[in-house]
């Protein structure tokens, strides 16, 4: 272990808090009130480097590992802000990263760390299978040195805001498969050229202020050297990418919670009521109390996941319970939070709402609490499969 690790990342905190702090409450309630997207807020944090912060320096990123990458994105939501509208163009190169040729890196590594080129969306969702992502049909046809594809996609995020996307489809039918986790495969998707010449793009309109769409694939055609890896093995290149995906939401998640705590705690000393500031009461202090003991659980599991990711371990089982504890603690807190505002917690101009609802998502999304209990009573229990 680094003996000058704290003081890297308590550096990089430091540095990422003094880019925040020029996107204060003000900035995030209009972009969430206009509906906008927060460009000159993602285009400040991708000049100054930290989305690249995993790309290896030989691509033009920082090589820095999952534990760094995680206290940049902790901070920004620590900060009030949501990395909602960045932490794709982090963690959508991993397929690329991990599986990707020599000539696709080189393509596009350069580019997405200096911020030429955005990966901010990845296509998985699909309306008529949810969760159940082998039974996708989107299909990518090989046609001499294209491939063809068709279908849909729903819930597709950034996709406005990004060139590039990450798809994965059948490119051989289910029934022609021994395991239904076979015959899918990676594709990069040039998105600028894309729209309008077989993709249609359809926003849905949603209770977070989070560009997200509906994708409707007809007779799309991409060059087949789009394709990452090796045709049939898509599957297992998404799940490669899922446990620093996972512990990456997770630190999001506790920098939410702290937010949450501090924004009630400073509420609670100031508000007089019955003669006394409304935090002396314990029934006001408790649930806070207790938010802020599940937060500091949850971000022992999260530095647990981030140490065996590091070290090229299994981080699994950890990157898993770490989502799964963060996004609780941190709905809990937020529930905390806009009870001790009483009130105000509904007003926009508290900012308690908008994280609010910001946060619940991460019990959804990327994916739902009940998917996380179900991979720990298979993987960890041993209990029976259940699907
Ligand atoms: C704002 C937003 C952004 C998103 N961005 C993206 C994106 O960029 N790319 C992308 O590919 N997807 C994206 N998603 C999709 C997201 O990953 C899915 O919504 C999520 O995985 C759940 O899938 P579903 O909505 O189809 O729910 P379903 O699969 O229909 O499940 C509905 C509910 O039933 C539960 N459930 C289903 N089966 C079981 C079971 N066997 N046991 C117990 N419970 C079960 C689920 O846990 C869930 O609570 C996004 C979603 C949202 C809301």
């Amino acid at each position: 272990m680094n003996p000058n690790r704290n003081e890297e990342l308590n550096a990089i905190r430091e540095g990422v808090r003094a880019l925040c702090a020029e996107f204060d409450a003000a900035y995030w309630r209009r972009i969430d009130e206009e509906k906008g997207f927060p460009e000159a807020f993602v285009r400040t944090l991708t000049e100054a480097g930290w989305l690249a912060a995993m790309i290896p320096v030989e691509y033009g990123g920082s090589g820095l590992g999952l534990s760094e990458a995680s206290v940049i994105l902790e901070e920004v939501n620590h900060s009030g802000g949501n990395s909602g509208t960045v932490h794709g163009q982090m963690y959508n190169m991993f397929t690329l990263l991990k599986h990707g040729s020599e000539e696709q890196k080189q393509r596009y590594l350069p580019k997405l760390a200096s911020g030429e080129l955005r990966l901010q969306s990845m296509g998985v969702t699909e309306p008529t299978t949810g969760t159940d992502t082998t039974k996708i049909k989107t299909t990518a046809v090989r046609q001499g040195d294209k491939y063809v594809i068709n279908g849909q996609k729903v819930w597709i995020s950034r996709v406005q805001h990004s060139d590039l996307m990450i798809l994965l489809a059948r490119t051989t039918p289910l029934a022609d498969v021994t395991k239904k986790s076979e015959g899918m495969s990676i594709f990069i998707v040039d998105l600028r050229e894309a729209i309008g010449s077989g993709l249609t793009v359809r926003p849905i309109p949603n209770m977070v202020n989070h560009e997200t769409n509906e994708l409707f694939f007809d007779n799309l055609e991409i060059p087949a050297e789009n394709l990452i890896g090796e045709e049939g093995k898509g599957f297992r290149y998404i799940l490669d990418g899922l446990n620093a995906e996972r512990t990456l939401i997770a630190a999001e998640c506790i920098g939410d919670g702290r937010w949450f705590v501090e924004k009630a705690c400073a509420y609670a000393r100031d508000r007089v009521v019955f003669g006394r500031p409304i935090g002396q009461n314990q029934g006001v202090q408790f649930p806070i109390a207790e938010a802020h003991i599940e937060i500091e659980a949850a971000d022992l599991m999260r530095w647990r996941a981030c140490k065996q990711y590091d070290r090229g371990l299994n981080a699994g089982a950890s990157a898993n319970m770490a989502k799964y504890l963060a996004a609780k603690a941190s709905w809990e807190a937020a529930n905390a939070c806009l009870q001790t505002h009483g009130g105000f917690g509904f007003a926009s101009e508290y900012d308690v709402e908008r994280k609010f609802r910001e946060t619940r998502l991460y019990q959804v999304a990327p994916i739902s609490t009940n998917l996380i209990l179900s991979y720990v009573a298979e993987h960890l229990l041993e209990l029976p499969r259940s699907f």
